[in-house]
């Protein structure tokens, strides 16, 4: 069982999971080219019996097309307390607490090889209906589940070399001291404008143009002004929506449409490349917020984090912005759409 524990110097919290270290394919080197084998893939149809106790299918009936089952190498678990009783009193300064949340994984589809830029739009909707089923369940339970952070790591620079698509789930108990400051940061924002500050950076970027990839009736596609890493791109719906649980059934098929497009127009720019991505959500608890948007966020691993970045939290980043996203421009995002 994982604990948290505060780091004193920063106010941050730290997992100590353990258990994760003994994950079987972190000990396996994937392929020449980069696979792990269907042979032995535990997401494949045939080996649900692999996976822990599911606790979502599409559809309820027959073959699945997507799957949620609690990750079998959890960093938090609901559990956390009753199995592994953690004194939350501090030992001289030291203070930890229990492991307590969750950690699941979103089994994107039955086929292994499955990709985002050539799944068709209900598959991924479906995906993005899982995400939002889960989410719904898990934020009734908001002193476990404070933070609900949805998020898929791709390729093994981006930490996974399970090659199934899959994606995760993780619910925090408590909200990280940066994800405050940034929540502040939009408080501060409304406070003084009585404007939505991401709403408004949304707009301001669809004006701007510069730095746009594409935009459809309900969403705005960009690379950020401030883009911490080359090709860093934003989704971001246009109806003010604080929670990710609050989308609703026609905006998820449509975000389906933007992230295959969008998938499919990065990997024409770059060639298959690692990447992760996080949906951004208000915590649970505070979803009537007038100043915080839903948005997920792409970020291409394409360059390393280094010393200057772990010691100051600054990123360089080697690209500007406005030419990668005038470069994807060039390659006919209209067409991605189709
Ligand atoms: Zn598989
Ligand atoms: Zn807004």
């Amino acid at each position: 069982m994982s604990e948290l524990r505060l780091d004193l110097a920063t106010g941050e919290w730290v997992i100590i999971a353990t258990e994760r270290a003994r994950r079987p394919h972190d000990f396996r080197r994937a392929d020449a080219a980069g696979e792990t084998p269907r042979e032995t893939c535990p997401f494949c149809p045939g080996r649900e019996a692999m996976t822990p106790g599911e606790l979502y299918r599409e559809p309820a009936d027959g073959p699945w097309s997507v799957r949620v089952v609690p990750n079998k190498f959890p960093a938090l678990s609901p559990g956390a307390e009753e199995a592994a009783p953690v004194s939350s009193d501090p030992v001289g300064m030291f203070l930890r607490r229990p492991g307590k949340g969750h950690h699941e994984v979103i089994v994107e589809s039955p086929d292994h090889g499955a990709r985002l830029a050539t799944m068709s739009r209900e598959a991924i909707a479906a995906v993005l209906g899982a995400y939002r089923a889960r989410y719904r369940a898990l934020r009734r339970t908001p002193n476990d589940a404070r933070l609900i952070i949805i998020f898929k790591n791709c390729g093994e620079e981006a930490g996974t070399s399970l090659s199934h698509p899959h994606s995760q789930l993780v619910a925090t108990p408590i909200v990280p001291l940066w994800i405050q400051s940034k929540h502040a940061v939009a408080r501060r924002y409304w406070d003084m404008n009585r404007r939505c500050l991401y709403c408004d950076l949304l707009d301001a970027e669809l004006a701007q143009k510069e730095r746009v990839l594409f935009e459809t009736e309900g969403f705005g596609v960009f690379h950020p002004f401030a883009s911490r890493l080359p090709f860093e791109t934003w989704i971001m719906p246009k109806r003010h929506t604080p929670s990710f649980g609050d989308v609703r059934d026609d905006e998820l098929l449509e975000l389906a449409q933007v992230l295959r497009a969008t998938f499919r127009l990065l990997a024409r720019g770059l060639g298959p490349f690692p990447y992760n991505y996080v949906v951004h959500s208000a915590p649970a608890g505070e979803e009537d917020r007038r100043f915080y948007l839903w948005h997920l966020e792409i970020l291409p691993r394409l360059t390393m984090l280094a010393g200057f970045e772990m010691g100051s939290r600054i990123f360089i980043n080697t690209a500007a912005p406005e030419a990668t996203a005038a470069f994807l421009r060039s390659l006919a995002p209209e067409a991605a759409l189709e």
